[in-house]
């Protein structure tokens, strides 16, 4: 038959020699590879000590933010669950109450909000949905945890700081 590709292989079927039967070449080969490895550049990191430069378009963990008085932007459309592939997204809407505007920009805003970190695949369609400038993906990662319940971020944990508390 003929092959598809030229990768294939021919297995050598001849009788085993003495050198090859004694094993200690391969043996010997195997080694070589082993003290070989020693010597060469680690491809592994002491994370969290270290930590490898991310690339400039890494998305990470969300924020949602604040505009430049500090107000809250996310109106609670929807946009972002509705654009989410992973179904991370819930929130629940409520109506800013008179006395409530230097805390929400819009009459709307977003009661309780939450992502689940372990659904969510980072593909950023939250931030490119968002037409409020409400959510961000930033280039941190989520801190390593063996709970579940810790990654589910709610609104405290993913709203940047009030400008005026930093
Ligand atoms: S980054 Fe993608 S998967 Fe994660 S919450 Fe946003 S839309 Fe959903
Ligand atoms: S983050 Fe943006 S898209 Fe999502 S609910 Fe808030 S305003 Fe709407």
């Amino acid at each position: 038959m003929k092959a598809l590709t030229n990768r294939a292989k021919a297995v050598d079927r001849r009788p085993m020699n003495f050198w090859e039967k004694i094993y200690l070449v391969a043996i010997f080969k195997g080694l070589m590879i082993t003290i070989k490895h020693f010597f060469m550049k680690k491809q592994t990191i002491n994370y969290p000590e270290e930590k490898r430069p991310f690339s400039p378009v890494f998305r990470g963990l969300h924020i949602l933010n604040r505009d430049e008085e500090g107000r809250e932007n996310c109106t609670a459309c929807g946009l972002c669950a509705l654009a989410c592939p992973a179904e991370a997204i819930t929130m629940e809407a409520a109506e800013r109450l008179p006395g409530e505007e230097h805390l929400y920009r819009e009459e709307k805003y977003a009661a309780k909000y939450e992502i689940n970190m372990l659904r969510c695949i980072f593909c950023g369609f939250c931030e490119e949905a968002c037409p409020k400038d409400a959510v961000y993906l930033s280039q941190t990662v989520p801190p390593p945890s063996f709970d579940r319940k810790n990654f589910v971020y709610g609104k405290q944990d993913l709203l940047i700081p009030h400008p005026k508390n930093k």
